[in-house]
């Protein structure tokens, strides 16, 4: 029996090596996914702890208890700390220390006083807590891959449940002393659990960082990266094969004598007039509003449920509160000011590049007019995309 129950805890031992590895390989392949750092760590802690765990199982030493101790839990609060980091960002490192510290020394004061069996049944309690813990975390992140994220749940809970049947059957039994290493069914069935869920829940982190990475590829490819606007191909996914109705307008936007500041302060002061531009647009819009880069110095913004005449208020405004706007430039005062081309929806609906076009249109109008203006798009007509349109 203690022959199988090793070569059961060697495998277990091997296969949580394997998923550290992976972990760790996949970690050093893509250095932002930092939770696969703590988790690989947290594993190398509990293989070593499971390792110490082996030896005792041969010599059940109180000292030997201790170490295997001291290794699980820091494992464990480690794990524990990766689904922290996973759904939050940030690692807990103070929580992790504290959490793990009080799990070592619940178990190891009574395995040193004698009272081994006392310890295992903790040992067990703690191991489910923290175990649950960690499903709790990716429990809570769930919204932002349900499959992989429901499944890790699962298996953190049904190996946490193992660990409960552990210190159950223990409670009944009573022992306070056991002289041994736990051997029971309890202990066969959560080994077998252990090793089989290892396997999914590394299988599954994997999963969830391609996840991850996809999901950040494609907000990479609909953002500006200067300004972290929506880019124009994002700006067309969204609007592009829809038509526009009386309530919504498009505004187009363009930096009055761009290249003149690029040529007098230089590209990086540029870049940074940009930025303030874009964060003024995004303070000047709603949640159901699309604010995007064009490209270059020029945006458009398409407003939604807008009354007849709210446009070019919004459109006045902002070209106001740029005007106003002064950049410090070593000592040196770097003022802008923007022209705007506005295209209301009219009765009958029209596809989103036909209200663009009108838009653009006006917006020339202004700069023709003498920049630093707002221009309105009187005459847009329902007409189809790939016919003539004319703007005011
Ligand atoms: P107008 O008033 O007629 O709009 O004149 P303008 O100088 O703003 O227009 P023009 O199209 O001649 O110049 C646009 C300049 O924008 C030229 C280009 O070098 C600069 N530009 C385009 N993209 C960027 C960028 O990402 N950063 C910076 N700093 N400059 C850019
Ligand atoms: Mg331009
Ligand atoms: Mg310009």
């Amino acid at each position: 029996m203690t022959l199988d129950y090793n070569s059961l805890l060697t495998a277990l031992a091997v296969s949580a090596t394997c998923l550290a590895i992976t972990l760790l390989a996949s970690w050093i392949a893509r250095r932002t996914e930092t939770f696969l750092l703590a988790c690989g760590v947290g594993l190398i802690l509990i293989v070593s702890g499971i390792v110490a765990y082996g030896i005792y199982v041969d010599t059940p030493d109180a000292v030997v208890g201790t170490i295997c101790f001291a290794l699980l839990f820091p494992g464990f609060a480690t794990v524990w700390g990766a689904g922290c980091q996973f759904r939050t960002g940030t690692l807990p490192h103070a929580r992790i220390a504290a959490f793990g510290a009080i799990a070592v020394v619940a178990t190891s004061v009574p395995i040193l006083l004698g009272y081994d069996g006392l310890s295992f049944i903790i040992d067990n309690i703690a191991i489910a807590s923290f175990l649950f813990a960690t499903a709790y975390q990716y429990w809570r992140a769930r919204a932002e891959a349900i499959v992989p994220l429901t499944g890790i749940t699962s298996l953190y809970c049904l190996t946490a449940f193992s660990f409960v049947l552990c210190a159950a059957v223990l409670i009944y039994q009573g022992k306070l002393v056991l002289g041994a290493a736990p051997d029971n069914w309890s202990e066969d069935l959560s080994l077998a659990v252990c090793i089989a869920s290892m396997t999914g829940i590394g299988a599954l982190s994997l999963a969830l960082h391609q996840w991850r990475m996809a999901a950040r590829h494609r907000i990479d490819a609909a953002t500006d990266p200067l300004t972290g606007l929506l880019n124009r191909r994002a700006l067309f996914d969204r609007h592009g094969a829809g038509v526009m109705g009386p309530t919504t307008a498009v505004l187009v936007f363009d930096i009055d004598h761009f290249k003149s500041i690029n040529d007098n302060f230089g590209h990086t002061v540029g870049d940074r007039v940009l930025k303030v531009f874009a964060a003024e647009l995004t303070a000047s819009c709603r949640l159901s509003d699309t604010v995007a880069r064009l490209g270059g110095e020029e945006f458009a913004m398409v407003l939604h449920e807008v009354m007849p005449g709210r446009a070019e208020v919004v459109a006045e405004r902002i070209r106001k509160a740029f005007e106003g706007r002064e950049l410090d430039i070593d000592g040196e005062i770097c003022k802008c000011t923007v022209s705007v081309g506005v295209a209301s929806g009219r009765t009958k609906p029209l596809p989103f590049d036909a209200m663009l076009t009108a838009a653009d249109k006006a917006l020339y109008a202004a700069k023709r007019a003498g920049r630093n203006r707002v221009e309105l798009a009187s005459h847009l007509q329902a007409v189809p995309t790939d016919t003539a349109r004319t703007a005011s």
